[in-house]
């Protein structure tokens, strides 16, 4: 027998709770656990933009040829000019090649993959806390993991002493996990004087950066939280990249990300992305279209971009909103304790100070989910429970 002594896995500590939630018979029940947004109705919405471009895709669509290896070409042209910005050097130079991958989870595993099978680098630096999957993904190619301090519980900011004093450990040929905007779970990004540092930092020790943008659009505006990764490519020649069109095209089923990588040259990025087609071949061959392609269609359209832009800021400033009110209700509900660092935070989550004993207690006794990390999705908090929720809190403070 082969399978007989196999031992069951834990279940994903961030999906399992989605499970336990739909299980939840307990009509009050409120979500804020897995890390999707949703509007004022509590739905989790397919952008305008997108419907539109999907239904022109199904009219126009012809054939269900394969793709290549590096899946649909006007979607990485795409994403460079996201990343870059118009009219960038890299893109002039071609310095950069990107490939569609399944979600920023495919392009965080294709680029683990690269590191460690096309590089030197044996250690990969990544913040604690951070999103679980960031741990696993490079445990699962065999890469040694160091964290560095992020976040300080007593100031609920970022812990830049700690973080500085771990980074000094990192060596020439390391690589440096830094999340582009919208810390997952913290909320706290660094400000732009300290991604300057970092930047400099990095061109200086010789790291090798990798950014986790996944939430590109969701803190200050689509160009205004690429500053860290701009600030980081003006000093450093080589960079790795992995973007996810989960939340801000609000196409998570779809699983639509990209694997950028940035070099000196053209002629070493053709070189290096030849490997990277490579491990995508034997991974999964090539993408699926579908996501791909609406996600092209509506950043090539101007009327679509602006349209898409638009409802990009509406949820933003529907979250930004959410946190202010949060913070008065549970001051009106009498918390005593100071939560106006929520307001502070950016993206859809906050790390609320919850504690895992507290965050048990508003599962069992108020059908209340969040991580037990204490971090909560802000953007499943709505006109409708935060009264309840705002109470519940108060009661297991
Ligand atoms: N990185 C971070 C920081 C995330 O929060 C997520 C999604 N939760 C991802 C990557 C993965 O995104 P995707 O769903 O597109 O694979």
């Amino acid at each position: 027998m082969f399978f007989d002594k196999i031992q069951a896995a834990p279940a994903d500590p961030i999906l399992g709770l989605g499970e336990a939630f739909k299980a939840e018979n307990r009509p009050e029940k409120v979500n804020l656990g897995i890390g999707i947004y949703k509007n004022a109705q509590g739905a989790t919405p397919i952008p305008r933009a997108v419907k539109v471009a999907e239904t022109r895709l199904l009219a126009e669509e012809n054939s269900k040829n394969y793709l290549s290896i590096d899946g649909v070409a006007a979607y990485n042209a795409a994403t460079q000019i996201l990343l870059f910005g118009n009219n960038h050097e890299i893109i002039a130079n071609k310095r950069a090649k990107t490939a569609q991958s399944l979600g920023g989870t495919g392009a965080l595993r294709i680029a683990a993959e690269f590191i460690k099978r096309q590089t030197n680098a044996q250690t990969v630096w990544i913040s604690n806390p951070t999103w679980p999957n960031h741990n696993a993904i490079f445990k699962a190619v065999g890469m040694e993991i160091r964290d560095y301090r992020y976040y300080d519980k007593n100031t609920h900011d970022l812990d830049w002493d700690g973080l500085i004093a771990d980074l000094s450990q990192a060596k020439q040929g390391d690589v440096v996990l830094l999340h582009g905007c919208c810390h997952n779970p913290t909320g706290i990004d660094p400000t732009p004087e300290q991604w300057d540092t970092l930047a400099k930092m990095s061109a200086e020790k010789g790291w090798l950066p990798l950014f986790d943008f996944a939430y590109q659009g969701f803190a200050n505006g689509l160009e205004e939280d690429a500053y860290g990764l701009r600030a980081f490519l003006k000093s450093n020649p080589e960079l790795l990249i992995s973007s996810s069109y989960s939340k801000n095209f609000g196409l998570y089923n779809e699983r639509v990300g990209a694997f950028t990588l940035v070099a000196q040259n053209e002629e070493i990025a053709n070189r290096a992305f030849s490997q990277v087609k490579t491990i995508i071949r034997t991974l999964y061959s090539n993408p699926a279209s579908h996501g791909a392609a609406t996600v092209a269609m509506i950043l090539q359209d101007n009327d679509l971009k602006e349209d898409w832009t638009k409802e990009l800021a509406e949820m933003r400033g529907r979250i930004k909103e959410m946190r202010q009110k949060f913070v008065e209700t549970l001051k009106a509900c009498g918390a005593t304790q100071d939560f106006d660092f929520i307001v502070k935070q950016n993206g859809m989550f906050s790390f609320s100070g919850l504690s895992p004993e507290q965050v048990d207690k508003l599962r069992d006794e108020f059908a209340i989910y969040a991580v037990r990390s204490g971090r909560i999705n802000v953007a499943g908090i709505t006109e409708d429970n935060i009264q309840y929720l705002c109470e519940s809190i108060v009661k297991v403070l």
